[in-house]
């Protein structure tokens, strides 16, 4: 009786790992380095680092749409969620391009892949998606007369499948240096990897991955953030909560700068209500990075806040210009 009940648990404990073994995966070989000091580490309010700031072109592509319901995008147990967001939602999943006068274009996130665009590790989750023809981020570089070649840098929010979906694409075409922080990328190389939402599937390729922790420096309003390209006029902000390593970032355009909150607010009601993502590794952290955000937000006058899944902000629109 013992010794069938110890094979019993055997038999389950070798399942549980051949599951494990096969949602782990291998992801391609990484290295890593540091951006390097801030360049300037005396800096004044907003409003005068952005208008000495070298003004920036930005354009968001909606690379397609993916299903998600509250249990990701906002906390359907926080009683200031609103009821007709307890529900799934069809959400875009954007890619953007930032072109610089003199520092080269760079791609903020890589939105979905070409294809069958559907991902997930299943039993854990799984992500129903929908695109089409041309809506990938190498297509939309291509409309454009671009290649991966033209593209210098990939700065990554965080890795999740409909942020990261498109970057094997772009690797297997080029080799872009990649910036993000340091605890997004340990994450990603983590054995936790599954049930922290990456997938391995997606991230196969070799990666030069530059982290920008050593750039942080004390900013007004916001906290830590880092001056990307050290001119001001693209700032990386870790907004940790919903992932561990999750960056916004802020875009000095024209009119208008363009606060890119990325999953630290999924839609426009965690960003004005102050409800964390249902999806947190942190939930006090999360809703801590919304009010950094906010008082960002506040101290940057007529900026333009872009929200990470925001449905009314692309519905209708396949790409857009927000401002250079
Ligand atoms: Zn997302």
């Amino acid at each position: 009786m013992l010794r069938a009940l110890f094979g019993l648990i055997g038999l389950v404990v070798a399942a549980i790992a051949a599951f494990w073994i096969s949602a782990l995966g291998t992801i391609g070989n990484v290295s890593v380095s540091n951006l390097g000091p801030p360049l300037d580490a005396a800096p004044s309010a907003w409003t005068e680092v952005l208008a000495r700031a070298p003004v920036v072109k930005l354009t968001g592509f909606v690379t397609g749409w993916v299903e998600a319901g509250p249990e990701i995008l906002i906390d359907p147990n926080d009683p200031r969620t609103p009821a007709n967001l307890k529900r799934k939602l069809w959400v875009p999943s954007i890619s953007y391009l930032l072109e610089h006068p003199t520092r080269g274009r760079v791609l903020l996130d890589t939105g979905l892949r070409s294809g069958d665009c559907a991902y997930g590790t299943e039993p854990l989750y799984w992500v129903p998606c929908r695109n089409s023809a041309g809506s990938d981020v190498v297509s939309r570089l291509g409309a454009r007369g671009l290649g991966v070649q033209d593209i210098s840098w990939i700065v990554m929010s965080h890795f999740h499948g409909d942020h990261a979906s498109g970057l094997e694409n772009l690797l297997r075409l080029g080799a872009p240096k990649i910036a993000t922080t340091r605890e997004e990328i340990e994450d990603v190389q983590s054995v936790w990897r599954p049930v922290l939402g990456y997938e391995a599937e997606m991230l196969g390729r070799d990666m030069t991955v530059v982290t920008i922790n050593s750039r942080l420096q004390s900013m007004p309003a916001v906290g830590q953030a880092a001056d990307f390209f050290g001119d001001g006029s693209l700032w990386l902000i870790p907004t940790p909560g919903h992932t561990r390593g999750e960056m916004s970032m802020l875009v000095n355009t024209r009119p208008r700068p363009t606060l890119l909150t990325f999953d630290a607010a999924h839609l426009a009601a965690d960003f004005e209500l102050g409800i964390a993502p249902g999806a947190t590794v942190d939930k006090s952290a999360a809703q801590a990075s919304i009010a950094r955000l906010h008082a960002l937000a506040d101290a940057i006058p007529n900026v333009n806040v872009i929200y990470g899944h925001e449905p009314a902000q692309w519905t209708g629109v396949s790409s857009c210009e927000l401002g250079r």
